[in-house]
């Protein structure tokens, strides 16, 4: 049984992906500081999987600690979750955001080598497209133009992991790059939980719909798309952990950096996602439209044909069974 390390594995889509590789007969061993997730989502995943797995609550930027977990295990890969993700505050501390996304990545990077473990799968994103140069996007697409640290830090990790290949030609990491990820198991055990008031729009809906705020903020319907809002290619968590699966069944046949789109290949404007919603769950999300947010483009979405011919990876599960999952989840959490 191969063991697999997983960075931030506590966290939405970490936690959605330990499911499956438990599922899929892996050894889990999970490095999470709870900074953005809590302990009892590993009392949920094994309550899911009927199966447990390791824990240790570190920062990954510790190297000890890394050291520490290499010794004590002997690690087939490693899945790198852990970081911090929030647009605007990565705008508003830039050092606090490069310090801990690169960090945790050199040291991970740094250990493994020593370790001789060579298998890296890392959780990059559509934003290293920027401004997108056609669409649908494809791995060969341009990448650059980011416009937040967020967004840079994803680049320089990867500009970081192809450098590393040069240098080292048994290094494998594959390069997974999400569009935008929603729902949550159909148990409606784990999900996506942001602290605070949430940024992105899925879990912006379901508090609005819940009750719990007011009025989501449509940002523009000025935009170059068929309605005037934003448009997306969202993607179930529980397709997206699947890829993961699959990423590292590629990581252990090949050598190299691979990159691979994981989305849908559809786009869906902010008012689809709206209209959509209020219909699968029956409810109402009042809304209103206010000013564009600065650094938002139009359009984005995937061509994931790729990953089908070289993963063997789609995905399944439609916008609906997102809308469904999504709000199922809060309406659980609010029930406790
Ligand atoms: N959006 C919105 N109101 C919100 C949050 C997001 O209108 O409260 C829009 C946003 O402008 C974008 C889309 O929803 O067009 C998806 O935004 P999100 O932050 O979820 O993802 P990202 O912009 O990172 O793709």
């Amino acid at each position: 049984m191969k063991n697999i390390l997983v960075t931030g594995g506590l966290g939405f889509i970490g936690s959605h992906t330990v499911v499956e590789l438990l599922e899929a007969n892996y050894n889990v061993i999970v490095i999470d500081d709870l900074s953005n997730s809590s302990i009892d989502i590993k009392d949920k995943i094994e309550k899911i999987t009927n199966k447990s797995f390791k824990f240790y609550q570190n920062n990954v930027c510790d190297k000890n600690i890394l050291e520490k977990i290499f010794s004590e295990n002997k690690i087939d890969a490693v899945i790198h979750f852990a970081g911090f993700k929030a647009v605007g505050e990565s705008v508003e501390k830039p050092i606090m955001y490069y310090e801990n996304n690169l960090i945790s990545t050199l040291y991970l990077c740094e250990v493994m080598k020593k370790h001789k473990c060579n298998k890296f799968i890392f959780s990059s994103s559509a934003t290293v497209y920027g401004t997108p140069e056609k669409l649908p996007l494809t791995e060969d697409c341009k990448v650059g133009g980011t416009t937040n640290p967020y967004g840079t830090s994803k680049l320089m990790i990867e500009q970081i992991l192809k450098d590393i290949v040069i240098s080292d030609k048994e290094f494998t990491p594959i390069v997974l790059r999400y569009f935008n990820p929603i729902g949550a198991h159909k148990s409606g055990l784990i999900g996506e939980k942001p602290n605070g008031i949430p940024n992105n729009l899925m879990p912006y809906i379901v508090r609005v719909a819940s009750g719990e705020l007011k009025m989501l903020s449509i940002f523009g319907n000025d935009y170059d798309t068929p309605d005037g809002t934003g448009v997306r290619d969202y993607i179930h968590v529980v397709d997206l952990a699947k890829g993961h699966i699959k990423a590292l069944e590629k990581a252990f046949n090949t050598t190299g950096i691979h990159y691979y789109n994981l989305g849908t290949g559809h786009g869906y404007s902010v008012l689809d996602m709206v209209k959509t919603f209020e219909k699968v769950n029956n409810v109402k999300v009042p809304y209103k439209i206010v000013e564009r947010r600065p650094g938002d483009i139009a359009s984005c979405y995937a061509d994931s044909s790729l990953a089908l011919k070289e993963l063997g990876w789609k995905a399944e599960l439609d916008i609906e069974d997102m809308m469904r999952d999504s709000y199922n989840f809060i309406l659980k959490q609010n029930k406790k």
